[in-house]
């Protein structure tokens, strides 16, 4: 599986991608490849923007340079790989987008911006010729798309086969199921005055399950009532 990373900062990376269990899994079950779209200007300056049409603050990524970048990007593989532009415009990124993207066996290529974005031309050339998928980590703005194209990325690969050692760990975790996971305890079984609730120092597994899934579906009611409903609705 092959990654490809479009940024004006490729220095960035691997950075938090080479890291626990997908830093081992890096260059044996995918690859990464950092490509300064800096090299794909075409002056003496290596100019990558310029001030936007109509006036105001910050400066926009030149299409043909980004355009470019990408085509190189894409030129190196062989079947038709996502290609995500990370932007606040981007559809909000979750569980379930994460399991499409690592469906495509054939690999990711993330455009991230800087400044005040890039030139929608080359945006909607790119999302009508090949297919290029919008991607938001949330409604709040960040420098550039590096820290949203790692989010996405790592996010993505514990779906991928022989990335998680326990395969079963990602189904088995929170909005697998459409909710959020109950609550994990780990030794000593007091700590602070507290102590962990009798039912897991049972050994009854029928019990453990009951309880999992009771403290698991209270706790989404609670925090997230947006989830539960869309879980509730699933069911009937
Ligand atoms: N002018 C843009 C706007 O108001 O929508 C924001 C540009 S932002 C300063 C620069 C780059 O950071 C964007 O092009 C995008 O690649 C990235 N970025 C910022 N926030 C993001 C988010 N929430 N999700 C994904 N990418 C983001």
């Amino acid at each position: 599986m092959l990654v490809t990373i479009l940024t004006l900062f490729p220095e960035i990376f691997p950075g938090a991608l080479s890291h626990s269990l997908l830093g081992k899994a890096l260059g044996r079950l995918w690859d990464l490849k950092v490509v300064n779209i800096r090299d794909f200007a075409t002056d003496k300056h290596r100019t990558v923007d310029d001030t936007p049409y109509g006036g105001g603050a910050g400066m926009v990524m030149k299409p043909d340079v980004v355009n470019n970048a990408l085509k190189y990007a894409l030129s190196g593989y062989s079947g038709m790989p996502e290609i995500i532009h990370m932007t606040p415009h981007g559809k909000i990124f979750n569980h379930s987008i994460a399991k499409q993207i690592s469906a495509n066996s054939a690999g990711m290529i993330f455009l991230c911006g800087r400044y005040e974005g890039i030139d929608q031309r080359v945006i909607d050339y790119w999302k009508l010729n090949y297919n290029m998928r919008e991607i938001s980590i949330g409604d709040y703005v960040l420098f550039g798309g590096e820290i949203p194209a790692m989010v996405v990325i790592e996010a993505s690969l514990r779906f991928s086969k022989g990335v998680m050692h326990n395969e079963n760990s990602v189904e088995d975790e929170s909005f697998a199921n459409g909710l959020l996971e109950y609550p994990q305890y780990t030794r000593p079984a007091s700590w602070n005055n507290m102590a962990v609730p009798d039912v897991l120092l049972s050994g009854n597994h029928e019990d453990i399950s009951t309880w999992r899934t009771f403290r698991s579906e209270q706790i989404t009611q609670s925090v997230r009532p947006d989830l539960w409903e869309t879980y509730q609705k699933s069911r009937t």
